[in-house]
């Protein structure tokens, strides 16, 4: 069990407390408490990214996890002590990694998107695990009423579709909290900055991320100029392979569309098709009945699952078999999983393929890694997820909030020497 690692006690309300059991001064695992008297608001319960000698932790590690849980005794029984709601920000394992080990009575709210993700991802990625518990699709901008608390779910742009930031008021103690999750303004949209400052601006306190702080890197591509770089490699007259996440939807929207000028045909996997097709009302993101979209039948265990609940057959109008691919490779994009790449470098030669690596770099450093040994033949085109610095220092000067809390960073310290002239930056109170 993790003990609360920081917690803001000391303030003028001894009925109202802010607990940080994860995430501070760490990039993961996020899990913030805010309580009064009678009610508890658990922001995200994730699972950190890695364990104590840097290993990769999976959320579908049988044993070992437990260890993660937040110590509060009660969130484990059938009767908790106090009442308590759970509130995910999006469907990252670092934000909901540890849920289904909590008392599944407890209600979780969050994004109709995110509990479509956790459900297929459940179906094919994580073993039925997300299954049986208590989720409650929220509307954005929807207002919720937890006791003295009210929360309203506001939509972000981060590296998932889903993602929100919760505005949160303890009509009791009078106290505004904006919890920001994990988000970026550098993605297709950044409006959604004046739907969280109505009524939040001058906040109590503003919960934030500053992954990119711990990165070190100041200048990030907008998502449309990754568009823009995709479109330009693409016109190469090459079979274009690419490593990317169905998960990014606007990733998915930058291929898709790139494929679109590039007059370029997107093939992706029954996987890939599967996760898309929950977002039917944005009309931004591909599916497989999209213009220029096929679906290559690969055989592996996510196709063969849906083969056996007949989900498969939904695509079968966009079927492209591998053959056909072969006879005009270089007219696709392919959306890569390991399966065809295998069966494609036995045909091309690597060096002759447009090869495209659209995740975080840092994965290449990892040498058991399946990509570290073509990071030569790469061409990588991606951006962050997350906030980059200039555009924290806008968000924080928007909101113009009475304290901000680092979460998700390891550099508290650059919070401070960013904000501490203006702002009170309360990073350090340890337990
Ligand atoms: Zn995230």
């Amino acid at each position: 069990m993790v003990k609360q690692k920081f917690n803001i006690t000391k303030t003028d309300d001894k009925n109202f407390f802010i607990k940080i059991y994860g995430g501070h001064n760490q990039i993961g695992g996020n899990c913030v408490v805010i309580e009064n008297e009678k009610e508890r608001l658990i922001l995200d319960i994730g699972l950190p990214l890695t364990d104590e000698s840097e290993n990769s932790l999976d959320i579908d590690m049988k044993s070992n996890l437990k260890k993660y849980l937040p110590d509060i005794a009660d969130l484990y029984t059938d009767n908790p002590n106090k009442k308590t709601a759970i509130f995910l920000s999006h469907a990252h394992p670092d934000h909901f990694g540890l849920i289904r080990l909590i008392n599944k009575n407890i209600p979780i709210y969050t994004a109709s998107e995110t509990i479509e993700i956790m459900k297929k991802g459940s179906k094919l990625l994580w073993d039925n695990l997300y299954n049986d518990i208590n989720l409650i699709p929220v509307k954005n901008f929807e207002k919720l009423k937890f006791g003295a608390f009210n929360i309203e779910f506001c939509p972000v742009n981060h590296s998932i579709t889903g993602a929100c930031a919760f505005k949160i008021e303890d009509k009791k103690s009078h106290k505004k909290i904006l919890y920001t999750g994990d988000l970026r303004l550098h993605g297709r949209d950044k409006d959604f900055i004046k739907s969280m400052i109505i009524d939040f601006k001058n906040c109590d306190y503003l919960i934030t991320e500053g992954t990119t702080l711990s990165r070190g890197c100041h200048k990030y591509e907008s998502e449309v100029d990754i568009e823009q770089k995709l479109t330009d490699t693409f016109k190469k007259d090459k079979l274009t392979v690419i490593a990317c996440s169905p998960l990014n939807t606007d990733r998915m929207i930058s291929i898709y569309n790139a494929c679109l000028k590039s007059d370029k045909i997107f093939v992706i996997d029954p996987y890939t098709a599967f996760i898309l097709d929950s977002f039917k009302d944005k009309k931004d993101i591909p599916k497989y009945n999209s213009e220029n979209i096929k679906v290559y039948f690969v055989p592996n265990k996510h196709t063969k699952t849906l083969k056996e609940d007949k989900t498969l057959y939904k695509f079968k109008s966009a079927k492209i078999t591998f053959d056909e691919i072969m006879e005009n490779p270089q007219k696709y994009v392919l959306k890569n999983n390991s399966k065809l790449f295998n069966s494609i470098i036995k045909r091309i030669n690597v060096k002759e393929l447009n090869l495209i690596y659209s995740y975080w770099s840092g994965y290449l450093e990892d040498e058991n890694y399946q990509w570290a040994k073509y990071k030569k033949d790469l061409k990588i085109v991606h951006t962050s997820g997350h906030i980059i610095q200039n555009d924290l220092i806008e968000l924080v000067n928007k909101i113009e909030p009475k304290n901000i809390i680092p979460i998700h960073t390891t550099k508290n310290e650059k919070f401070l020497a960013l904000f501490k002239d203006k702002y009170n930056v309360i990073s350090d109170i340890e337990i």
